[in-house]
């Protein structure tokens, strides 16, 4: 038998709620009395038509009374149980799927529309003293707005996760760019969409000067960004590289803080210039790969976690922008902003624009495209999509990585640290050699559902997202016991000591917290990937950090302990 072992922030109810509104998306405890040993029971959905949830005899009970508990008010369909023949269950017409993971004390619960596969986290088979029944919550769950009212996608998967909007303190997340005021007062169970240091990436000119701080050290793996020039400091060097560039060298001039294509021209070397402050000058990618003649640009979604250890996740989907006239180089056509720009809030303008509303047939027709659509036609061309999208991947971790001191300010405070998450909108443009650029990164990226196709692929990003954040539940009784909590300062060589045999002695509470945290995100992946961190990869990125952090390492000797601490 293992020994038991107590985890006191766990000792709040914890209720991650997510949902687009046609799934549910329940990831939370409940006590169990059942003696088995990790018994995984898997629960799915086999067609969509005739949809069948399975699972063993004995966890009927609890399955029932979870599914009870938590079928969506929308959905209020009769669980008819049978039996089959295998003594699995079998459940008509429910329309969700998931994975149960039932152990010594409790069951893990975690049912999604999208999930269809389920790891077992060795750090999760443990014994948990204290747990609660997801039935004993009762009160509404609450969120707040800052400024505007968000586009119907985010209120939509709010309503759906059983969120209620308050104008009060009571909130568990906060959607908007907060005041300083509402951040310092934060409670640890609140979360916020905005890191305070979100800016050090959100604008163009604040990008520039911190990747190429990073680009100056390692040249080769940071060339994803186009050389850019502030005027206000760089202008003169500018002046001079352009009077020695070829003849049709062409740059792109842009305000440093604005967007959806405002005020963006290409400029050649003729073009009149001066020193203004609020333009930065950016190498133009002249050699764009296009789609049946057409530029176009890649939006590709972002989130992140956690910046100690560093927690990022890329969506699988995204939106392809197109720009509406065939591309040209010649020097007449540089005006053209239906040429050369991808922004949907300028192509939506032109006469040319079909909005994709998934008409089968018209899709290859239309100004967007899912990232779906795009990987076909790459294939249908013989490109490999899954190398391109790879080099994206290593684009985006690397900007992530680059980002990750700035994130919080000078808001490192270990009280602090987990209220925040970020869904960050990267713009990537591909060239003619496949290679992806970093154009800029988009704090708050449009979550306008102007198509069928936005709605379809934000409302599920919205979805997943809010699963994955893992919003929790808390009782002030647990909130006391938290705040109260000794943190302590530890050394980051310790952790190379640090192995299967002595981690219970040597790893803090804290320090477990933040493991558990960070390995349980990856039962709630939704559509998301995790780049960061992962098994595959934490290695070989691990240099690009301006200085190593103490999470990192500790989840890195975790993997290379071959992920078998288990307490
Ligand atoms: P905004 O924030 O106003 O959308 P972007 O930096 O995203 O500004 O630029 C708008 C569009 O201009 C992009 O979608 C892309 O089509 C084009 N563009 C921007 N930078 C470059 C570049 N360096 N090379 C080629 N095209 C670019």
């Amino acid at each position: 038998m293992q020994k038991r072992v107590q985890i006191q922030s766990r000792k709040a109810q914890t209720v991650y709620l997510p949902l687009a509104a046609s799934s549910i998306t329940i990831h939370s405890r409940i006590t169990s009395q059942s003696q088995s040993q990790n018994n995984i029971v898997k629960v799915c959905v086999t067609d969509h038509q005739k949809q069948e949830t399975k699972c063993k005899k004995k966890y009927y009970h609890k399955l029932i009374v979870v599914l009870k508990k938590y079928q969506p008010r929308e959905i209020q369909k009769q669980i008819v149980p049978q039996w089959n023949h295998q003594q699995q269950l079998l459940i008509n017409n429910f329309n969700l799927f998931g994975n149960l993971l039932i152990d010594h004390t409790f069951i893990l619960l975690t049912f999604h529309i999208h999930v269809h596969q389920y790891y077992i986290l060795e750090l999760l088979q443990q014994k948990r003293t204290q747990q609660f029944l997801v039935e004993e919550i009762k009160k509404p769950l609450f969120y707040k707005l800052q400024g505007q009212v968000p586009f119907k996608c985010v209120l939509n998967a709010f309503e759906a996760a059983g969120f209620e909007r308050t104008d009060d303190d009571n909130w568990l997340l906060y959607w908007g760019l907060a005041s300083k005021e509402t951040l310092n007062e934060m409670k640890k169970y609140q979360k916020t969409n905005h890191f305070p240091g979100c800016w050090s990436v959100g604008r163009k000119d604040n990008l520039w000067i911190h990747l190429s701080k990073v680009k100056r050290r390692f040249p080769t793996e940071y060339s994803f960004i186009p050389n850019t020039y502030l005027l206000q400091y760089d202008f003169e060097r500018f002046e001079r590289i352009r009077e020695c560039a070829p003849k049709k060298t062409l740059w792109i001039k842009k305000p440093v803080a604005s967007a959806r294509g405002n005020g963006i021209k290409l400029i050649s070397k003729k073009s009149k210039l001066t020193a203004d402050k609020r333009y930065l000058v950016m190498d133009y990618i002249s050699n764009p790969h296009l789609i049946n003649n057409f530029k176009y640009d890649l939006r590709v979604y972002v989130l992140i976690t956690s910046t100690d250890p560093l927690r990022v996740y890329m969506y699988k989907d995204g939106l392809v922008r197109f720009a509406t006239q065939e591309y040209s180089l010649k020097s007449s056509d540089i005006k053209k902003r239906f040429i050369h720009l991808t922004n949907f809030s300028v192509n939506k303008q032109s006469p040319n624009f079909i909005a994709n509303n998934q008409d089968i047939g018209k899709q290859l027709k239309t100004s967007k495209w899912s990232h779906k659509e795009y990987k076909q036609q790459l294939m249908n061309q013989g490109i490999n999509h899954k190398l391109l999208f790879k080099s994206i991947q290593d684009v985006v971790l690397k900007t992530c990585i680059a980002a990750d001191p700035l994130l919080l300010e000078n808001r490192i405070t270990l009280e602090h640290k987990n209220n925040y998450f970020e869904l960050f909108g990267f713009d990537i443009l591909i060239d003619e050699k496949l290679k992806p650029w970093l154009l800029e990164v988009n704090v708050s990226p449009s979550l306008n559902s102007s198509s069928e196709l936005d709605a379809q692929i934000k409302s599920q990003l919205i979805s997943d997202m809010l699963h994955l954040i893992g919003l929790e539940y808390h009782t002030k009784k647990a909130f006391r016991i938290q705040i109260k909590k000794k943190l302590y300062e530890r050394n980051i060589n310790d952790i190379q000591s640090i192995n299967s045999r002595n981690f219970k002695q040597k790893v803090n509470q804290e320090d477990l917290d933040v493991m558990i945290q960070s390995l349980e995100e990856q039962l709630r992946l939704g559509q998301f990937k995790c780049l960061y961190p992962n098994k595959k990869n934490i290695f070989e990125y691990e240099q690009y950090f301006e200085y190593p952090r103490f999470h990192n390492k500790l989840i890195q000797k975790y993997f290379e302990d071959g992920s078998n601490w288990v307490i």
